[in-house]
């Protein structure tokens, strides 16, 4: 074949020649990538992330890059690996970008506990749902700042010196191998704290697998079990299979729960499953679906604080325009009770406001 590169990124001939041109592989959307989503090659291969970002990072170390005079790999020429800027569905590129890292007082009580919770909020979103509460940071990160692995540790390190009691990784997925490199480095400096992985369970299980020695603690979402109403709210008609898969994989790599002294869990799982409004039955039927495959070995966290933000269309999902009634969410929660839930959070009182949304102003990044 001949080696002469053809110069348009993107097309066929290109992707058949280079395996960089692919596929991201850190959700389930695997969003086709013209330019690869790549973290620094060194770091990346010291901690085995051959496979992630879909990158055939061996040939790179080639100088294979000299042929792709493309304009959009002029940075690999100069070694500087750092990334190269593209974005899939989740609209952000390859390095982390987050909005804030600061303690946070509203998680479970095993999470938050007195002294609170060492939250980074990530920027984007592999499902960008119509109602999302953090809709300011999910769907745009213009709040947002880029920031490297080794400052990711240092944050790591700065949140353990506040009184953290744990490392809350809120929308971690499109960050993984990056979060995997900052976490390596933060232990190297000291960190002892758990780190939780606090994603919507939209997860390939594989990517969770990649994380053992990483994740201590996981924080899956499980929104549906209906894929009509996953497609309708979060693009997503595959959600309860990923969901699903993911957990279980959770599971598997964490079967039993471990506290500190303090009631602070130190490894374990905890589901979360927020009611819709209108959606007493579907969520009836993901709680049943948990309980009968998990019992009560995992934790559940049955939320109604869903409340209709600026970012919803309401003309276009306008059962979405209220919040749940307490009829709803105690039907809810006697249901769960009438299975034989007993390892479970239930949030009292009326639904939280907008205004508990913490602000996104780039604090402790
Ligand atoms: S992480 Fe982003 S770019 Fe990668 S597959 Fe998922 S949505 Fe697409």
């Amino acid at each position: 074949m001949d080696n002469k590169i053809n110069t348009s990124v993107g097309t066929e001939s290109v992707r058949d020649k280079y395996d960089i041109y692919r596929h991201c592989e850190l959700c389930p959307r695997r969003c086709h990538v013209d330019r690869i989503k790549m973290v620094d090659f060194d770091r990346a291969k010291s901690v085995d992330f051959d496979r992630i970002k879909t990158g055939d990072f061996d040939r790179t170390k080639t100088g294979d890059f000299d042929r792709t005079k493309t304009g959009n790999f002029d940075r690999t020429k100069t070694g500087d690996f750092d990334y190269i800027k593209t974005s899939g569905y989740c609209r952000v590129g390859a390095e982390p970008i987050a909005a804030r890292a600061a303690l946070y007082m509203w998680e479970e009580p095993c999470i938050s506990g007195s002294e609170g919770s060492g939250t980074i909020f990530f920027c984007g979103c592999t499902l960008g749902c119509v109602y999302c509460q953090n809709f300011d940071i999910s769907r745009t990160h213009v709040t947002g700042k880029a920031i490297t692995a080794e400052r990711l540790a240092e944050i790591f390190i700065d949140l353990q010196s506040q009184g953290a009691n744990n490392i809350n990784l809120v929308t971690p997925t499109m960050f993984q191998p990056h979060i995997i490199t900052a976490v390596g480095i933060a232990r190297s400096l000291g960190l002892a704290l758990p780190v939780l992985y606090n994603t919507s369970g939209y997860e390939l299980p594989e990517r969770i697998s990649e994380l053992v020695g990483t994740v201590d603690v996981w924080l899956p979402d499980f929104k549906y079990l209906s894929g009509e109403l996953a497609k309708r709210y979060s693009f997503a008609a595959d959600y309860p299979e990923y969901a699903r898969a993911a957990l279980s994989k959770m599971v598997e790599l964490c079967p039993r729960a471990s506290y500190d002294e303090r009631g602070i869990m130190k490894r374990g799982v905890i589901v979360r499953h927020l009611l819709l409004p209108g959606q007493l039955a579907e969520s009836m039927r993901v709680v049943e679906y948990l309980y009968s495959e998990y019992q009560n070995n995992i934790c559940y966290s049955l939320m109604n604080q869903y409340t209709p933000t600026s970012g919803l269309d309401h003309a276009k999902y306008p059962e979405l325009s209220r919040r749940v009634t307490t009829y709803e969410y105690n039907k809810l929660v006697d249901y769960a009770l009438s299975l034989g839930i007993t390892n479970a959070y239930i949030q009292e009182g009326g639904a939280v406001g907008e205004s508990f949304i913490p602000d996104f102003d780039l604090r402790g990044i």
